[in-house]
């Protein structure tokens, strides 16, 4: 099965992405993540996106489409998880061009659906476990108060430079202008569900289940 997550910056599809690697055993594959490792490790390419990131812009489409093209001739196991990618038009053509030549198809699309307000509290209260990628939340969800992650025991946090309140509304403004308008495009072709992403962590995995049958 191959799936996209589809939705605003904070809507929480890494977060459901990771919950179904666990239970369906399938393969997540996060542009963000993969550019985010790109600046870490320090390639040519980190360094070329780094700016355009951390403004809350997108990265062109020939740099992400090529990386998931790369991470696509790999292992398939249950089918891959498209989490932060296809972001515009152009990648979502490319993904169905991909797709078809490694001759599978997408199965369903997943719009997550979460009101502007909740975005930004998440987003800028978030910080996540730089051992395990546990995601906390100063207010709903916050780290242990004995400094130690409560999935892995790790004692180092991050923040990402990009979840601050300028370059959020930057990501947000990307996403009405040039994501969008996949949900018609995928509409169209029959494979959007809908489900509300505003409820707890549980609840929408369950959503999401249940959508996917
Ligand atoms: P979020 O969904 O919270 O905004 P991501 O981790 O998916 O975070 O993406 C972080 C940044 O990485 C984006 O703001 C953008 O600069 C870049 N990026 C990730 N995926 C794509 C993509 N498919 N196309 C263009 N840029 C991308
Ligand atoms: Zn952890």
């Amino acid at each position: 099965m191959n799936i996209i997550l589809l939705g605003p910056p904070g809507a929480g599809k890494g977060t459901q992405a990771r919950r179904l690697v666990e239970d369906r055993n399938m393969i997540q594959l996060s542009t963000g993540d993969m550019l985010r490792e790109a600046r870490t490790s320090g390639t040519e390419m980190g360094r070329l996106v780094a700016d355009v990131m951390d403004r809350g812009e997108l990265v062109t489409d020939d740099i992400v489409i090529g990386l998931i093209e790369e991470k696509m001739s790999g292992d398939h196991r249950g089918g891959f998880i498209f989490d932060g990618f296809p972001r515009t038009l152009a990648q979502a053509d490319a993904l169905g061009r991909l797709l078809e030549r490694h001759g599978s198809a997408l199965d369903a699309v997943i719009e997550m659906q979460v009101d502007d307000t909740a975005l930004v509290e998440r987003i800028t209260a978030r910080s996540t476990c730089a051992d395990c990628g546990e995601v906390y939340n100063d207010i709903t969800k916050p780290q242990p108060a004995d400094g130690k992650c409560a999935k892995c025991g790790g004692s180092n946090f991050k923040r990402r430079a990009d979840d601050n309140a300028e370059s959020l509304k930057q990501r947000l403004m990307e996403y009405y202008k040039k994501t969008s308008p996949l949900i018609g495009y995928y509409y169209a072709k029959g494979n959007l569900k809908t489900i509300d992403g505003l409820g707890e962590m549980d609840a929408v995995a369950k959503e999401i289940a249940a959508a996917l049958g």
